[in-house]
């Protein structure tokens, strides 16, 4: 019984993993055609609209597709592999000042107090991920002119990252489920049509191959603080 649920599950996986690839290249094709008639001058208003909501949607659908694949290929177990030392507070500096302008243009600033040299070892590529993940949901969920503030430090043998923000919170109810494949709090909650309840998720997935945990604070109208804890690298 249980060899029989197990080979479901796996033959699930490999239908997720197979389908999204399989899926990535089809995509890329309507968008690029429908980019191309929505910059057509001849098209009257009423038709370029409906080409703009097509588009989105394609855009959304390809950002779905493209969260899919990158949980198969964690699921895989991709983020154990090309590990090196580095230090987590450049990783982060350079994070916050790529994302800035996102922020910048809702009037958002991002504060990094990240001042000492803080060694982990492990996919950079996906932590990386896990902050560009962590910011762009501050981003997405603070109003214009709120605040995020970005912190890596060493504690008792862990680097530890934060990212806080005073934006609209999550309900106590919600907060348990944040992590889970396609759970969104409320669609209605996020301006970005793009959203699909798979950033949290990834984010668990890429912390869980590295041994570290992620834990999230919220009370609703003052904010929400995303803890990562990583071990500290030995060397
Ligand atoms: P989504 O793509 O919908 O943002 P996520 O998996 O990243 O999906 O997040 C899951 C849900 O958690 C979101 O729908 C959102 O309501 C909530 N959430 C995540 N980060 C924050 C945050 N910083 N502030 C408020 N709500 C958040």
């Amino acid at each position: 019984m249980i060899t029989r649920l197990d080979d479901a599950f796996q033959n699930s996986k490999r239908f997720v993993a197979d389908a999204s690839h399989d899926l990535r290249t089809p995509l890329t094709i309507p968008r690029g055609e429908l980019e191309n008639f929505a910059e057509d001058g001849r098209l009257d208003s009423e038709l370029r609209d409906c080409v703009g909501s097509m588009l989105e949607e394609v855009v959304h659908l390809g950002k779905i597709v493209e969260q899919l694949f990158t949980l198969s290929r964690l699921d895989a177990g991709e983020a154990q592999t090309e590990w090196t030392h580095f230090d987590l507070t450049e990783l982060a500096k350079t994070t916050v000042e790529q994302m800035s302008l996102l922020a910048e243009d809702k009037g958002i600033a991002i504060a990094c107090d990240a001042r000492q040299s803080v060694p982990v070892k492990g996919n950079s590529v996906r932590l990386k991920q896990v902050i560009v993940n962590l910011l762009d949901n501050a981003i997405k969920y603070t109003p214009a002119k709120g605040a995020i503030q970005l912190r890596v430090l060493a504690v008792n043998g862990h680097a530890v990252l934060e990212v806080e923000d005073n934006g609209i919170g999550i309900p106590p109810e919600a907060l348990p489920h944040v992590f889970e494949r396609f759970y969104r709090v409320d669609p209605a909650r996020s301006a970005d049509s793009e959203s699909a309840g798979l950033g949290l998720s990834i984010v668990k997935s890429i912390c869980t191959a590295h041994d570290a945990e992620v834990e999230a604070h919220s009370t609703v109208g003052d904010g929400s603080c995303f803890r990562v804890k990583v071990p500290l690298s030995k060397n």
